[in-house]
């Protein structure tokens, strides 16, 4: 049975911490292909604009170069709005209906889990992944979700750390991929 991994987040910037994510799921879950999808707007940061599309995607391409078991998938982008999961995994449920998914989702999101739209449709068509993260502390899946916790490269890093950085001129070239940094610098992104 084919094993995919689905990692929706808003990517603002990719950065290690996602990408050590990435192989964590793909050496622990055995996945044979891990699409990365970039929200178009989450529901759960109502009040920030996320940077504009095309500049997260570009980014994320970057990082993902070389990397032949990572897909982009922008069909949040291109359906718009707010980016509902339950709507991508029911896509993926579709297309790839003999594989098994799994969702991979860090630990700061569970205790929202239980909240999201159609959480019990979600937790039928998809086992989850937690990936701990420090200062997260708990990794339990709250009911009806079913799953289990990776041990990963737990890494302390996050996108609003890096736009932090950037605006206080601080570097960020060992928190992202090298091409990942040069092109923020190159583009004046995040300042
Ligand atoms: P922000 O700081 O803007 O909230 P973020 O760094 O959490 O962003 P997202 O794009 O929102 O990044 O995250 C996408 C997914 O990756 C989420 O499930 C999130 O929990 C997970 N994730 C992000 N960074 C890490 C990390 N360092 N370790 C483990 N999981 C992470």
């Amino acid at each position: 049975m084919l094993r995919i991994g689905l990692f929706g987040g808003s990517f603002d910037p990719v950065h290690l911490g996602h990408l050590l994510v990435a192989q964590a799921a793909r050496e622990e879950l055995r996945l044979e292909r891990l699409f990365f999808i970039a929200a178009a707007q989450s529901p759960f940061k109502p009040d920030r604009q996320p940077t504009s599309a095309p500049l997260r995607l570009r980014l994320l391409r970057l990082a993902l170069a070389g990397l032949e078991w990572c897909e982009l998938d922008d069909q949040e982008i291109r359906r718009g709005g707010i980016s509902y999961t339950i709507d991508t995994v029911r896509n993926y449920a579709k297309r790839f209906a003999e594989a098994k998914l799994f969702y991979l989702i860090g630990a700061d999101h569970l205790q929202q889990l239980p909240k999201w739209r159609e959480a019990p449709e979600l937790a039928r068509l998809v086992e989850m992944a937690v990936i701990p993260r420090p200062g997260q502390g708990d990794t339990v899946l709250p009911a009806p979700f079913r799953g289990k916790t990776l041990v990963g490269f737990p890494l302390g890093v996050s996108s609003s750390q890096i736009r932090t950085r950037i605006k206080a001129g601080l570097p960020i070239d060992t928190l992202v991929p090298p091409a990942v940094a040069e092109a923020i610098r190159n583009n004046r992104l995040y300042l």
